[in-house]
């Protein structure tokens, strides 16, 4: 097979993109930091490219498809969230695209857990007093004090992927936790957690006997000390549960006043003008975002409120940003080079050329017989 297949990236994703060079591939890669505009990716594609890279910041929807109807044979999203690819013209276009699930699970998970601590222990504002040289004296309870995340409770919402590695990183602090997840409860990993934590409290090593178990969404929300959310945004009409502003003025008030959001799934999941009248009016502790509606953060958004920098952290989309994470040309250790996989299953027919068995395409149905 002839492997002079024409590919555009719209963002460089390194070294992976070798890979492709070696297997002689044509490779165009868009070479600034912002995404391309999408007059640029509709003339590559009707240029006649087979494949094309994206990111979660490119929309491919049905213009996108119905231009590389004749000739576009897969999209590879470097992400594993892909609410930016309408799935449904992707269907109907029949062309498949990939993305890369897993090899961001514990990057994402430990970056969440460690934007839990860094809120709660206020690790930010207490930089900012050494570093601002208002660090006078030592006492009990000035100039603030945090709260610890041992041995609380945590709402994990969304037991997929990533949620159920934050579930076993927070086992390791001895929390308890309740699940909330209305398509997908995992009982015999979340029954092989409780094991562990049995046996950590046998042995002496966890002083509390700890807890986790499956609960309705309300109980979660009440009971948690720490949200975590874990959740593929699924706009209104793609899901029976879509987790479109899942956290918002109504259920913002259903938390514990003391109790702190973490958000590393999609902006979107999070009402973000209900969230900073919730840090303003003290309707819960704090909150800790990696991802938002508008990205990168809209200069004039409601969460920049000074009043409120004191328990709301802001991360620039950054929970898969670890080197290997990100850059790895090897599939199973990168989002790159799993993109890139995925890609060349599909151009060059691996699996007998049946997308169905492709792992890292998504939209399977469409090309189910
Ligand atoms: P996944 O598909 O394995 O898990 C998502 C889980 O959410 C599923 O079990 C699903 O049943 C559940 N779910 C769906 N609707 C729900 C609802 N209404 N309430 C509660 N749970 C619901 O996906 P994953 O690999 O764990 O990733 C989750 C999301 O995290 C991705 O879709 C992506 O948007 C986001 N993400 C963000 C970053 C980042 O850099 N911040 C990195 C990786 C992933």
């Amino acid at each position: 097979m002839s492997n002079k297949f024409r590919v555009f990236a719209t963002c460089d994703i390194g070294p992976a993109l070798d890979v492709l060079r070696q297997r002689g591939y044509e490779v165009d890669v868009y070479p600034d930091p912002q995404a391309p505009p999408k007059s640029l990716i509709l003339e590559k594609i009707r240029s006649g490219v087979d494949g094309l890279i994206t990111t979660l910041r490119d929309q491919i929807d049905a213009e996108v498809f119905q231009a590389g109807q004749d000739k576009l044979k897969v999209v590879a999203q470097i992400a594993v969230g892909f609410d930016n690819i309408n799935r449904a013209d992707a269907n109907k276009y029949k062309i498949p695209f990939t993305h890369t699930a897993d090899v961001l699970t514990e990057a994402t998970a430990e970056f969440a857990l460690f934007m839990m601590g860094s809120l709660a222990r206020k690790m930010w504002t207490a930089e900012h007093l050494t570093r601002e040289n208002q660090w006078s004296y030592w006492h009990p309870s000035l100039p603030f004090l945090g709260d610890e995340v041992t041995g609380k409770t945590a709402a994990i919402i969304g037991t997929g992927r990533i949620g159920l590695a934050m579930i076993k990183k927070c086992a390791g602090f001895d929390m308890n936790m309740l699940c909330y997840d209305p398509a997908y409860e995992n009982h015999a990993y979340v029954s092989a957690i409780q094991e562990t934590m049995d046996l950590r409290h046998a042995r002496g090593i966890s002083k509390e006997k700890n807890w986790i178990k499956y609960v309705p969404f309300e109980p979660a929300l009440r009971e948690a000390d720490f949200v975590s959310v874990h959740v593929p945004l699924l706009r209104p009409g793609e899901s029976p549960t879509p987790t479109y502003h899942l956290f918002n003025e109504k259920t913002l008030r259903r938390m514990k006043p003391t109790a702190y959001l973490v958000n590393t799934s999609r902006g979107p999941v999070v009402d973000e003008a209900a969230l900073a009248r919730a840090l303003r009016e003290n309707w819960i502790g704090g909150a800790a975002l990696d991802v938002y509606a508008k990205e990168p953060l809209p200069a004039d958004s409601p969460l920049r409120d000074p009043a409120i920098a004191d328990r709301c952290r802001l991360m620039p989309h950054f929970a898969s940003a670890a080197r290997i994470t990100r850059l790895s040309a090897d599939p199973d250790k990168g989002m790159a080079g799993r993109c890139v996989q995925g890609l060349i299953d599909v151009l060059e027919s691996n699996y007998g050329g049946d997308v169905t068995k492709m792992p890292y395409v998504v939209n399977k149905e469409a090309f189910a017989k």
